[in-house]
């Protein structure tokens, strides 16, 4: 394997070159092992890329500790123009970054070149703006004493980070990391990992100081659990599913490090009989983007009886026009699952459902024009209460119809879960807008639109979901130590 990975230094992506070995104090580094990394578009092997340990974690948490305090010390605008030279480095490279992660996690080239990655550059433009705004506070006067609020960065940040949306999720805490003054260690997901190789690339062109971004590929138990246990980091920012968070906080529990947890969903949306029904069908639709590998996905429906045949005849007819194949061409509404594995517990959330007596009205079972790892979208009825598909998350494209009849029966329902990341509500009727919005138990609550998201709000989730909140000054409440300095005259 030595030879291997000396050979095999980079791969080249759709005729983009991606340097597959660690980035860590400025230097791209090998491992003696590799792992395979397979794309969900054909299963083939697109890559091996460098298989990090606990070595070097070391190294890269070594690192960024060293680049801490000049980075630290930089003021806030110099650190900000950096990181405005990075975004400018998205930027330039969005179908770049589209196109190799389109290779690596098979979701849709037309999201990512309208959407996802020039949200990448916003997660980096957005968080240079609020540092400099945000940083400073004005002197507060409290009896006679004059009191200074600090943003102190807290040091070392490790960020571990999911396959289905890799650079965004992952950017979303590193801009905020970085423009508080703050170095970072990044373990992406193994199931896409090449994006934030390439990010290695646009930091170190933008100029970012050597050891001020880490990366360290390799798998969550190879390399995750050495960086999260790491009794040199300071703060944890981790993207994921809830068994992983849990092995997580105990591992970073003996050294006291604060942790920032987003989590998995179960999330609701509500269809009340007064709502503008096109509206609700283009909402429910949407939740087959990307496979439903989406932590925010709505994946319960819960409709007003009185109009429940309709939308699900609209949504159903919806559902069958959709069209599924290679996430590479601009008209695919809906690719591939990212692996074997997942694509192996989606199949079988949805045939024990099946068998315990659900009805797909359409789907329910994979693409067998398509094989590999296409699974049709599945719309489900008549699933038991309490049952598996109605409490578990799928993280696939399945969603479940159910019906109600009061407004308080809708909302006992929807709370009815142990994660709280979203909730969608349509309905025309302003007042209950505002009263089921308030009674819903979720970090983000929408009413009769989706997934708007603005980077100056709180974002997290509620319960299961997670833990803590960032977006504008609350990421910088956790990437931070907060100080009071009182001045006595
Ligand atoms: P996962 O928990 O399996 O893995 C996430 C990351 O953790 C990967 O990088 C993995 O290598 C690493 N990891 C695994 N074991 C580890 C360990 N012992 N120590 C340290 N790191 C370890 O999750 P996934 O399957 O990659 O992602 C899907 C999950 O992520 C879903 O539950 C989804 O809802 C959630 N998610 C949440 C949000 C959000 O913002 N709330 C966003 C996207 C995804």
């Amino acid at each position: 394997m030595d030879d291997f990975a000396a050979a095999n230094t980079s791969a080249s992506i759709d005729g983009i070159r991606v340097d597959l070995r660690h980035w860590i104090g400025g230097e791209r580094i090998a491992s003696a092992r590799t792992f395979a990394d397979l794309s969900p578009i054909d299963e083939a092997e697109i890559a091996q890329v460098a298989a990090g340990t606990a070595a070097e974690v070391d190294a890269a948490v070594a690192a960024a500790r060293a680049a801490f305090p000049a980075w630290s010390a930089l003021p806030v605008g110099e650190r900000s123009a950096i990181l405005r030279r990075v975004a400018d480095g998205i930027e330039a490279r969005i179908e770049d970054l589209a196109r190799v992660e389109t290779r690596d996690n098979g979701s849709l080239i037309r999201s990512h070149r309208r959407g996802v990655m020039p949200r990448v550059a916003l997660n980096l433009r957005a968080f240079a703006d609020y540092a400099e705004k945000q940083l400073s506070h004005p002197d507060m006067s409290v009896r006679g004493h004059r009191e200074r609020i600090t943003y102190d960065p807290a040091g070392v940040v490790a960020v571990i980070t999911p396959w289905n949306a890799p650079l965004m999720l992952a950017t979303w805490r590193i801009g905020p990391a970085l423009a508080a003054g703050n170095t970072v260690v990044v373990k992406p997901p193994e199931w896409a990992p090449l994006t934030a190789s390439l990010l290695a690339d646009i930091m170190h062109e933008a100029g970012v100081p050597a050891g001020v971004f880490n990366v360290v590929q390799g798998t969550g138990a190879d390399a995750g659990a050495p960086l999260t246990a790491h009794p040199d980091i300071n703060r944890l920012a981790f993207t994921g599913s809830v068994p992983t968070a849990a092995v997580i906080a105990r591992a970073a529990a003996p050294n006291i490090v604060p942790l920032s947890f987003e989590l998995g969903g179960k999330s609701p949306l509500l269809v009340f009989e007064d709502a503008d029904l096109a509206l609700a069908v283009d909402l429910a639709v949407e939740q087959f983007d990307n496979a439903g590998q989406v932590c925010l996905k709505a994946a319960r429906m819960l409709v007003h009886s009185s109009i429940a045949d309709e939308f699900t005849r609209r949504l159903v007819e919806r559902t069958a026009g959709l069209r599924q194949g290679d996430p590479r061409e601009e008209n695919t509404d809906l690719s591939a699952l990212i692996a074997r594995r997942h694509f192996e517990q989606v199949s079988g959330f949805v045939e024990r459902a099946l068998a315990d007596g659900a009805r797909a009205l359409i789907g329910g079972e994979p693409n067998r024009e398509l094989g590999g790892l296409y699974y049709r979208p599945t719309v489900l009825v008549d699933a038991k209460p309490g049952s598996e598909i109605l409490t578990e998350e799928v993280f696939g494209p399945v969603v479940t119809v159910e019906t109600f009849q009061t407004e308080d029966d809708a909302v006992a329902r929807a709370n009815d879960t142990r994660f709280g990341l979203a909730a969608t509500v349509v309905t025309s009727d302003p007042e209950r807008a505002e009263r089921v919005s308030h009674a819903l138990h979720a970090g983000t609550v929408w009413v009769n639109c989706f997934f708007v998201r603005d980077l100056e709000a709180p974002f997290g989730g509620t319960g299961k979901s997670g833990i803590g909140r960032e977006g504008g000054l609350w990421s910088f409440d956790f990437y931070c130590d907060v100080k009071n300095s009182v001045f006595s005259p």
